[in-house]
């Protein structure tokens, strides 16, 4: 395996150079687009780490995963998917269009920002910084690591710019999806963008959620099962926004990008991946990084297909 993915690291790299960092969120210029990074978890607790695996990140939309996994086991199922719907986008994630144009004023799904940030204001905590810490210790759990923390400057940053998401949520708002009040959610779903993490972080994540729930390195149950099950199938259709389907042709198994770069994958049973690459393509997902996963889905025949 280790080979393996020394290899798959050096033969891709040379895809960093074909996208572009993210720059509507200024202070994620700052990262280094030719970064290429994997870590390989196991659910025999063999860590795999390869090319440039050191690189800190803010896990951004990967995020969106943990919010509506304490929105599903603090609310419960019906109550998360009658205010947020369960269908793939053919949209960009921070579009707002299908806001107004759908009857029900849903967003599609928990993974596009209007999804996420209506999840946000779902997970439990009376006020921003009790729903962020809801998330972030859940996060600490579930990547075995207490000192995960906020990138203060890149808050800052989302803050300071994120207008869109502020534009999304006001609509919310004023449809009664959101009952919360909006600057709260607003400021706990900006700092969960921010969190900062590494590809061994992320890919223990991913692993609780292959192996049902149940961390591999204490046999704990962290997540219900049946939560874990709503995760992966959202991250099927829908992890990648919209370019969910050509992932699931060229890859095949449940995954979740975030435009700092990092693309965080299960493979149900039997282990989690996370790859780093900052530089995205027009979509929004790490370009070296969607290579990285298709080689090794290929060589290693992980497909669920
Ligand atoms: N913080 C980003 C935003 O809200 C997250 C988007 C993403 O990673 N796709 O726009």
């Amino acid at each position: 395996m280790q080979i393996l993915l020394n290899d798959i690291i050096k033969d891709n790299k040379v895809h960093t150079k074909k996208g572009e960092l993210a720059d509507y969120i200024p202070e994620l210029t700052k990262a280094n687009p030719n970064a290429l990074g994997i870590c390989v978890y196991d659910l025999e607790n063999n860590v795999y780490l390869a090319g440039d695996f050191n690189t800190k990140f803010t896990i951004q939309s990967v995020s969106k995963v943990i919010i509506l996994t304490c929105a599903l086991m603090d609310k419960g199922r019906e109550i998360v998917f009658s205010k947020v719907g369960t269908e793939p986008s053919a949209d960009p994630f921070n579009s707002i269009i299908k806001l107004e144009t759908r009857h029900s004023h849903k967003p599609l799904n928990p993974f596009i920002n209007a999804g996420a940030i209506v999840c946000t204001s779902l997970v439990n905590g009376n006020n921003a910084n009790k729903k962020f810490r809801r998330v972030l210790d859940m996060i600490r759990i579930m990547a075995d690591n207490p000192n995960i923390d906020i990138n203060y400057h890149v808050f800052q940053s989302e803050k300071l710019t994120g207008n869109t998401n502020r534009a999304i949520a006001y609509y919310l708002k004023g449809a009664n999806i959101i009952e919360e009040d909006v600057e709260d959610v607003l400021d706990a779903y900006f700092k969960l963008c921010s969190i900062e993490a590494t590809v061994e972080d992320v890919a223990k994540m991913a692993a609780v959620i292959g192996n049902k729930g149940i961390s591999p390195w204490s046999n704990e149950e962290i997540v219900p099962p049946n939560v874990c099950k709503v995760l992966m199938a959202i991250m099927m259709t829908c992890g990648l926004y919209n370019a969910s389907g050509e992932f699931a042709v060229n890859v095949g198994f449940p995954a979740k990008s975030g435009v700092g770069g990092c693309i965080m994958s299960v493979v149900p049973n039997k282990m989690g991946i996370a790859v780093i690459g900052p530089a995205l393509d027009d979509n929004g997902n790490s370009v070296a990084g969607l290579k990285v996963l298709e080689s090794l889905s290929q060589k290693l025949e992980l497909s669920m297909f």
